[in-house]
């Protein structure tokens, strides 16, 4: 079975709201895909939670107008699951 993002791969949106500020808050991609050797806030997310979590992807949510930050895993969803239009 052929499982992805659907938020990676455009289906969805992100529709959070910063608890800071109220701004929209927007995807700042997937962490998977984030590679920055200097940063420890990534290293937290150690291997292991990528392992456990092969049905999620997480992605970096970040609100453009404060700058807040978090982190949220998004499920994956069958391929079947979404039509193209
Ligand atoms: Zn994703
Ligand atoms: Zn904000």
């Amino acid at each position: 079975m052929n499982r992805c993002c659907p938020l990676c791969n455009g289906f969805i949106d992100i529709y959070e709201f910063c608890p800071d500020c109220g701004g929209k808050m927007e995807d700042g991609g997937a962490i998977n895909e984030y590679y920055d050797p200097y940063s420890p806030y990534i290293e937290i997310i150690s291997s292991r939670e990528r392992f456990e979590n092969d049905n999620e992807c997480l992605h970096l949510i970040y609100c453009p107008f404060c700058g807040r930050d978090k982190r949220e895993k998004i499920k994956k969803v069958l391929l079947d699951g979404y039509k193209l239009k």
